[in-house]
């Protein structure tokens, strides 16, 4: 019996329409417009100027503090300005736009693909290249992962687990990573070993990528640390740290409480990958892959991408925009964001550009609630969605606070399965943002 998280999950339609398309390399863009916090924590400061002559891989935006991360240039070029650039959260926010003039990377960073193995003696090395190379996590919760690596006082980690689960419908992009660079991400999780001090690690797969699953055992038996891979049963969102860790580890994370709380530290696999470029090559974050797919496109693919190249030409890439498109979604059905136009640059955080056409994307006018408790089965924390989403459309934040609506992991289990189309997930968001914001007040006062 395959093993999964307890508590709640949906099944949607898994449509992973470019599983089987081999990641290509997308064409330089003739600019990139390279967002300067692309993370979570302190906004990166800028340490280029226009015309400025850039390398890739140098340094533009350099962290501000501990809880922040560098950003480097994706292109060789000339910094043409720094600007305001529209971003897929809808506001305009700096970015530093350079013309591309060739491919000329910075010195020291090794762009060829033979594989390294032979992993550095010294943590304090480790976390140096790890720091500097701008790596966040890259299944789209950009959290800095230097921070994940200094384990705060008196709480101690002894095991990781490995998030290749991809859960949401549609993207493959992690599953085409783990087909290709598995040799690395191994590697890359032998680091993290080191780094951590930890001498077990789970990597978590659903069972829908059996050949992924296959190839990562085969990876990990290639040498004598102990690298575990969990087959899952399909369920969203296993994706979900929380879900995760209980599915592969049985640890249950309470609430208010974080994975090394119970010994854990989670990364995605496009975050180990990035390790192992990081510290094996001296490189940088400065391209990803990217799945840009959608029912309608004529070509639903994996891309290794630039990081600032906007997504108008992912779409060219795949085929084209479909006539009927309706929406236009950064990341995936499930938690991804509807962009407001396709000038927006990708980021760390995208793995996925989905179009979905208008009659996919078309909300049926919501109805009363009739009670059937349906969004209490499938939520993955246990809350009650049918009754948060009225207390934060009628402003009574106290309330809600108490009925934990802070728990929420907004995966839109939820709205997702009620048969009245109430819009539960964007009134929860509206309500866990506004209750966060008060107890952060409350907090500041004491
Ligand atoms: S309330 Fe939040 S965690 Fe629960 S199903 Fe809805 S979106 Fe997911
Ligand atoms: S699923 Fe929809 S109709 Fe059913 S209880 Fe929840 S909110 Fe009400």
């Amino acid at each position: 019996m395959l093993k999964t998280f307890p508590k709640g999950g949906v099944h949607p339609p898994e449509n992973k329409l470019s599983a089987g398309s081999a990641t290509k390399t997308l064409p330089l863009p003739a600019t990139v417009a390279i967002m300067v916090a692309q993370h979570i924590g302190a906004p990166a400061v800028v340490k280029v100027a226009a015309g400025d002559k850039v390398k890739v891989g140098q340094v533009i935006a350099e962290g501000a503090g501990f809880v922040s991360s560098n950003v480097h240039a994706s292109v060789s070029g000339t910094v043409k300005k720094i600007d305001s650039v529209l971003d897929t959260s809808g506001y305009k926010r700096p970015a530093v736009l350079i013309e591309t003039e060739g491919d000329e990377w910075a010195e020291g960073i090794d762009t060829s693909p033979e594989l390294n193995t032979g992993i550095p003696d010294s943590v304090e090395d480790i976390i140096r290249k790890i720091t500097a190379a701008g790596i966040v996590g890259l299944g789209g919760a950009t959290f800095p992962t230097h921070v994940k690596l200094s384990v705060p006082q008196g709480k101690h980690a002894d095991l990781i687990v490995v998030n290749g689960v991809e859960c949401e419908p549609y993207l493959t992009c992690d599953h085409r990573l783990m087909l290709e660079k598995g040799y690395e991400i191994v590697t890359g999780i032998r680091i993290l070993m080191k780094a951590l001090n930890v001498s077990r690690a789970i990597i978590g797969i659903e069972n829908n990528k059996p050949d992924a699953v296959a190839f990562m055992k085969h990876c990990a038996a290639t040498h004598s640390q102990t690298i575990e891979v969990c087959p899952l049963r399909v369920k969203y969102p296993q994706g979900g740290e929380k879900q995760l860790i209980k599915a592969v580890a049985g640890r249950e994370i309470p609430p208010a409480k974080i994975p090394v709380d119970v010994g854990v530290v989670p990364f995605n696999v496009a975050t180990v990958f990035a390790v192992y470029e990081a510290v094996q090559k001296n490189k940088p974050v400065v391209e990803r892959l990217v799945t840009v797919t959608g029912k309608g496109l004529v070509h639903p693919s994996n891309f290794r991408v630039r990081i600032g190249t906007p997504i108008s030409a992912l779409i060219e890439a795949a085929g084209s925009k479909p006539d009927g498109t309706g929406k236009i979604i950064s990341g995936g059905p499930m938690m991804g964001k509807a962009v407001a136009s396709t000038d927006i640059p990708t980021t760390k955080g995208c793995s996925g550009i989905l179009l979905m056409d208008e009659k996919e994307t078309a909300r049926r006018p919501a109805r009363n609630c009739i009670r059937c408790a349906k969004c209490v089965s499938v939520c993955p924390m246990g809350l009650d969605p049918y009754l948060l989403m009225p207390l934060a459309e009628q402003q009574l934040f106290d309330r809600a606070e108490q009925e934990k609506i802070v728990n929420c992991i907004e995966c839109g289990s939820c709205s997702y399965t009620c048969p009245s189309s109430r819009p539960l997930l964007d009134y929860i968001r509206m309500g866990k943002s506004k209750v966060m914001y008060n107890m952060k007040t409350r907090a500041l006062k004491k």
